[in-house]
């Protein structure tokens, strides 16, 4: 996979290529991390590649034509547009997750990010290059730099070979529309609280099946609206109520 990075500031993408897993990545060659300077297009020898916007109001737009020519640099010869997808970095985006994250990184061998800046980006060069726009959240950002380092980062953990082992984040948060359960290390006692004995009594079926509940468990306390399209079954019901009642006695215990 290729990844391009459209953008005034390739220094704040260039922090992904030296972080541990997505670092390795790329040494091993399972992608291919490029930014591209767009104010090498500038429209005139001063670098100018941004102007006031018609119509009013403060700031400055990013113009169209350096974009343009910096996504013409960076899609070289291909031909194959379907193969390649473009996405603008923006707060007026469809919400990022991790459903987008794995279309992404299986559906495209070319993924081009284009990062605004400013007030933004000329709409007529969004109309003719952007597939999609995507936000990291309902809040604004200086630039789409930090966004697109998000999206890369949640994307190449999901290309093959590049998390050790697939089961790693198969069982993760929202990749099965659920929440992680609990997790615990050594030691077994900590502060006077103890790892569930489930999860020491070796027995592998009973310690999924506990996962699997509190993993639905969690999803409806802290996130119901995540399971509001899922529907469960009586058994599972049956389990994460039976799950909830031992938590409450424990914790009514220690506050009493
Ligand atoms: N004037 C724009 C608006 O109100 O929608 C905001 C521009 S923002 C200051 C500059 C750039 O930061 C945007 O062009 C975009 O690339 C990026 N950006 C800001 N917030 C973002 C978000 N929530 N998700 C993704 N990119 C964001």
């Amino acid at each position: 996979m290729k990844l391009s990075v459209l953008t005034l500031f390739p220094e704040l993408i260039e922090t992904v290529d030296g972080s541990s897993i997505t670092g390795r990545a790329q040494t091993a060659g399972l992608f291919e991390l490029q930014t591209v300077q767009i104010r090498d297009f500038a429209v005139n020898r001063y670098g100018q590649v941004d102007d006031r916007c018609y119509g009013g109001g403060t700031g400055m737009l990013m113009m169209a034509e350096p974009i343009y020519q910096a996504w013409h640099h960076a899609a070289g010869e291909e031909t194959a547009r379907e193969k390649t997808r473009t996405i603008y970095l923006s707060p007026r985006g469809a919400l990022f997750n991790q459903s987008k994250a794995r279309q992404l990184s299986s559906c495209y061998s070319h993924l081009i990010l284009l990062c605004g800046h400013y007030e933004g980006v000329d709409q007529r060069v969004l109309d003719e290059l952007v597939d999609e726009e995507l936000s990291i959240g309902d809040y604004v950002l200086t630039g789409g730099e930090l966004a697109a380092c998000v999206v890369i980062d949640a994307l190449l953990r999901l290309v093959p070979g590049v998390l050790p082992d697939e089961s790693a984040y198969m069982r993760e948060s929202h990749m099965a529309g659920l929440l992680e359960y609990p997790q615990y290390t050594r030691p077994a006692v900590w502060h006077e609280r103890s790892v569930p004995d489930i999860l020491m009594s070796g027995h592998q079926a009973n310690i999924e099946n506990w996962q699997q509940t509190r993993s639905e468990l969690e999803t409806l306390r802290r996130r119901p609206d995540l399971v509001s399209a899922r529907r469960f079954s009586r058994e599972e019901w049956l389990a994460m109520i039976k799950a909830y009642r031992e938590e409450s006695k424990k914790t009514d215990g220690k506050e009493g």
